[in-house]
C-alpha cells in the first residue's frame, strides 16, 4: 500500500490506529501462544485421563482375563458409560481377540483388529486411541484399548477462543480509549504548533509563541520553534524598521524630486521665456518694439526670393523724420523717445498686415511692401505714410508737428538684393530731403552716381579730424560697492559746424564705408589713452578707459599694431584699457575675430562684450571668444524692476557671466530702483545717466578730484 494514501489521515488517527494495530497483534500473538500451549496441555490431560482409566480397567480386568470371565470384564468396562468423551473401549486377549468391548450408544465404531500392540497413545484427527498392556505377575496377558473423542479439547479450544475474543475486544476497546487519550501527549503539542504556525502565516503576527515545555523531542521542537520565531520576529522588526526607513526616504526623495521637478519646470519656463525674449530683442527695436534691421533684412531676403519665383515686385520705403533732431535736442530724449513710439504706432496702423515697418535706429524707419502690382502702389503707400503724420502728435504736453522724407526703391528695377534696395531707398530719401522734405521720391539711376548724403558726410568727415571737430566725451563707470569711479568709457562725438552734434551711430557707418574709420579709430585710441595717462599722472592711477570698436576696425589687418602704437604713444599700460565690441561685430567673422582678440588680450587689454543680449547671443560662440567683461545692454535695464521678463533676462545674463567667470557691467542705469536691483544681484559695476552722461574730460577730472558721484545722494567715496 502506498504510504501517500495515509497522508490525508490525521496524525491523531494514525497514532491511534498504530497503537490499536500493535496491541491487537501482540494480543493475537499472545493468545495464539496460549491456545497452542493449552491445546498441548489439554491433549496431554486427555491422554493422561485415558491412561488412568485404562490402567483402572487393566487392573480390574486382569483377573477376569485370567479366568476368562467375560461378564466381569464387560462390567469393568461398564463405568465408561459415565464418561462422555469415551467413544469405545476394548479388552483384548493376548491372541488379539476381543475379550470385552464397549461402544458408546449411537456410535458405530469398528474396533481395531490389532489388539496386541506396544503401549501407545495415538492422536488422530478428532479422536485419540490408547493401548496399554494388562500384566499379571510381570507378564502381558492382554491389552486395554480406549478411544475417546477430542470433544474435550475442542470444547476447551472454543471456550478459550471465546475468552480470547472477549479479552481481545475488551483490550482493543481499552487500547482505543487509552490511545485516543495518550496520543494527545504527542499530537496536542504538534497541533498547537501547527495551529500557531497557521495563525502566524495568516496574521503575519510573529509575536505569537507555542506554549509547552518538556525535555523530550516535542519540548525541544517547541523550544526550537519558538527560538526560530524569536529570530523571525527580530528579523521582521528589523525589516519593518528598514522598510519604514526606506519608505520615509523614498517619500522624502519623492518630495525632493517633486520640488526639483517643479523648480526645473519653472526654470525651464523661465529659460524659454528668456530665450524668447532674447530672440525678440535680437530682432526688434527696444524703443518701439518694431522689427529691427536684422529682422527687416531677413524679411526682405525672403520676400525677394518669393518675388523672384512669382515674378512679382517688392518695394522698400526708407523714412527719415524731418527735423527730429531739433525736437530731441530741445525737448529732451524722453520726449524724443515718446514721439518715436507714437510715430511707430501710427506707421503700423497705416500699412497692411503683410507689410513690415522696421526701425533702423534714430529717426530712421523702413517699410517693406512685399506684394505690389506696380511702382505706383509704392508711391500710394508712401503718400499714406506722409498723410498719417499730418495730425499733430501730443507728447508731454507739447503739440508736435512732424513730417517725414521717404525714399522708394523697387525690385527688380532698383536692385535685386536687400542691401542694394536699402541703399537706393536711402539715397532717394536724401533726395526727398533736398527737394524740401515731407516728400516721397523714387530712386532713379542718376542718383546712383553717388549718394550726396554719403558724399557730403564723407567729405566733411575727412575734414573733421583735421578741423578738430571730433571729440571724445567720457562716461564714468562706477563701482557702487565702493562708491567710486573706477573707469570711463570714451564715446565719440562729431561737432559738425552746420549740423551740430552728430551721434556716432549716424556717422560711424559712413566712416566705415569710406575707410575713414581707421584714422578715426586711431585718433580715438590716441586721444583716450593720452587723456587717461593725464588722469593717472594726476593721481588717479587705478582709472581705466574703455573704447569702442566697429567691425571694420577689427577685421583690418595689423589692427593690433595700431593699438600697440597708440599705447606707446600715450605711454600707457595696456592693462588699463578695455576694448568694447558688440556681439554682431564678433560674430561677423568669428574665426579672425578670435585671433585678433587673443592678440589684444595678450597685450594685456581686457575685452568687453558690449550691448550684450541684443545680438546673435550664442553661448557656444561666446565661450570661444576671449572675453573678460559682459555689458548688459540698456534695453534690458530700462524696465527693471517692473518687467518680470527683463528681471529674468538680467538674472539669466548674470548667472551666465558668473558661470563663465566674466565680470559684469550694467549699462544705462537711470534710476535708483535699477541701481538697487543690480546691487542686490551682486552686480556693482554700473554706468548710466543716474551717475553721469558722457561728459567732457574736464568734468571727469573735476568729479575725480571732488571724489563725488553725481546723481547719488550721500554716495561719497
Ligand atoms: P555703446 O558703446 O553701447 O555706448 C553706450 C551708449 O549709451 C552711449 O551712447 C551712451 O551715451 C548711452 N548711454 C549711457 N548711459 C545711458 C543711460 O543711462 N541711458 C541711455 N538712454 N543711454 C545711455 P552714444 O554715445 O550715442 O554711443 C552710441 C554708440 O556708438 C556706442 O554704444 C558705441 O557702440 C558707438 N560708439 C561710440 N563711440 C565710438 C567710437 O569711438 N568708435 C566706434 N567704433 N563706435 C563708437
Ligand atoms: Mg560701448
Ligand atoms: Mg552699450
Amino acid at each position: 500500500m502506498n504510504m501517500k494514501s495515509f497522508s490525508h489521515i490525521s496524525i491523531r488517527w494514525k497514532l491511534t490506529g498504530l497503537i490499536v494495530i500493535i496491541s491487537s497483534i501482540s494480543l493475537l500473538l499472545a493468545s495464539l501462544a496460549f491456545i497452542t500451549s493449552d491445546r498441548i496441555n489439554t491433549r496431554r490431560t486427555v491422554a493422561n485421563n485415558l491412561a488412568t482409566m485404562a490402567e483402572i480397567i487393566a487392573a480390574n480386568s486382569s483377573a477376569a482375563l485370567l479366568f476368562g470371565d467375560r461378564v466381569a470384564a464387560q462390567e469393568t468396562l461398564g463405568f465408561l458409560q459415565s464418561q462422555k468423551y469415551i467413544q469405545a473401549a476394548a479388552i483384548y486377549e493376548i491372541n488379539n481377540s476381543v475379550f470385552a468391548s464397549y461402544r458408546k450408544s449411537g456410535v458405530n465404531i469398528k474396533l481395531p483388529e490389532i489388539g496386541i500392540q506396544p503401549e501407545n497413545t495415538l492422536f488422530w484427527g478428532d479422536y485419540v486411541e490408547l493401548f496399554i498392556h494388562i500384566n499379571y505377575q510381570g507378564e502381558q496377558i492382554g491389552v486395554v484399548y480406549l478411544r475417546s473423542n477430542m470433544q474435550a479439547v475442542h470444547d476447551r479450544l472454543i471456550w478459550f477462543l471465546g475468552i480470547v475474543v472477549v479479552v481481545l475486544l475488551a483490550s482493543l476497546l481499552v487500547t482505543f480509549i487509552l490511545s485516543t487519550r495518550l496520543q494527545r501527549i504527542i499530537t496536542d503539542p504538534l497541533l498547537g504548533l501547527s495551529s500557531i504556525a497557521r495563525q502566524i502565516r495568516n496574521e503575519k503576527n510573529y509575536s505569537l509563541r507555542v506554549i509547552g515545555e518538556g525535555r523530550d523531542e516535542l519540548g525541544n521542537l517547541i523550544t526550537d520553534f519558538n527560538t526560530m520565531l524569536d529570530e523571525i520576529q527580530s528579523r521582521d522588526n528589523e525589516l519593518r524598521e528598514n522598510r519604514s526607513q526606506l519608505e520615509e526616504r523614498v517619500m522624502q526623495r519623492t518630495r525632493e524630486l517633486e520640488i526639483a521637478n517643479s523648480e526645473l519646470a519653472t526654470s525651464k519656463k523661465q529659460a524659454e521665456s528668456v530665450a524668447r525674449r532674447m530672440k525678440y530683442h535680437a530682432h526688434h527695436d527696444a524703443l518701439t518694439g518694431l522689427p529691427n534691421r536684422i529682422l527687416l533684412n531677413d524679411r526682405i531676403t525672403t520676400e525677394l526670393a518669393h518675388a523672384r519665383r512669382k515674378q512679382g515686385m517688392v518695394a522698400v520705403l526708407f523714412l527719415d523724420l524731418d527735423r527730429f533732431k531739433i525736437i530731441n535736442d530741445s525737448l529732451g530724449h524722453p520726449v524724443g523717445d515718446q514721439l518715436l513710439r507714437i510715430i511707430a504706432r501710427r506707421l503700423g496702423k497705416c500699412i497692411r498686415e503683410e507689410d513690415t515697418v522696421a526701425r533702423l535706429g534714430g529717426d530712421e524707419f523702413m517699410v517693406l511692401l512685399p506684394n505690389i502690382n506696380g511702382s505706383s502702389d509704392a508711391g500710394r503707400v508712401a503718400r499714406k505714410v506722409i498723410d498719417c503724420l499730418v495730425d499733430p502728435i501730443s507728447c508731454n504736453g507739447h503739440q508736435l508737428h512732424i513730417t517725414t522724407s521717404i525714399g522708394i526703391s523697387i525690385y527688380p528695377y532698383d536692385g535685386t538684393d536687400s542691401e542694394t534696395l536699402i541703399k537706393h531707398a536711402d539715397i532717394s530719401m536724401y533726395r526727398a530731403k533736398e527737394l524740401g522734405r515731407n516728400k516721397a521720391v523714387y530712386f532713379t539711376a542718376e542718383m546712383n552716381a553717388g549718394s550726396r548724403k554719403q558724399l557730403a558726410l564723407e567729405t566733411s568727415l575727412r575734414q573733421a579730424i583735421s578741423r578738430n571737430e571730433l571729440k571724445l566725451l567720457y562716461q564714468p563707470k562706477i563701482d557702487t560697492s565702493r562708491n567710486m569711479i573706477v573707469g570711463v568709457e570714451a564715446l565719440l562725438r562729431w561737432k559738425h559746424p552746420g549740423m551740430g552734434m552728430i551721434s556716432p551711430l549716424e556717422f560711424i557707418p559712413a566712416a566705415e564705408a569710406s575707410g575713414l574709420i581707421d584714422p578715426i579709430g586711431e585718433w580715438v585710441m590716441k586721444t583716450a589713452f593720452t587723456q587717461l595717462k593725464q588722469w593717472h599722472l594726476a593721481g588717479h592711477s587705478a582709472l581705466t578707459v574703455a573704447f569702442n570698436l566697429s567691425s571694420a576696425q577689427l577685421s583690418r589687418p595689423g589692427f593690433e599694431e595700431v593699438v600697440e602704437k597708440a599705447l606707446q604713444f600715450a605711454d600707457l599700460d595696456a592693462s588699463m584699457t578695455e576694448l568694447e565690441i558688440t556681439e554682431n561685430i564678433a560674430m561677423e567673422n568669428l574665426e579672425s575675430a578670435i585671433i585678433v582678440l587673443e592678440k589684444l588680450k595678450n597685450l594685456g587689454i581686457s575685452i568687453a562684450m558690449d550691448d550684450f543680449g541684443t545680438g546673435y547671443s550664442s553661448l557656444s560662440y561666446l565661450r570661444r571668444l576671449p572675453i573678460d567683461v559682459v555689458k548688459i545692454d540698456q534695453s534690458f535695464v530700462r524696465e527693471i524692476p517692473d518687467s518680470s521678463e527683463d528681471v529674468l533676462i538680467a538674472q539669466a545674463i548674470i548667472a551666465m557671466a558668473q558661470s563663465l567667470k566674466l565680470s559684469l557691467i550694467v549699462e544705462g542705469v537711470e534710476n535708483v530702483r535699477q541701481l538697487n536691483f543690480f546691487k542686490q544681484q551682486g552686480c556693482n559695476l554700473m554706468q548710466g545717466f543716474l551717475f553721469s552722461k558722457a561728459v567732457e574730460p574736464e568734468e571727469i577730472s573735476r568729479l575725480l578730484a571732488a571724489q563725488t558721484i553725481p546723481g547719488l545722494v550721500n554716495l561719497v567715496k
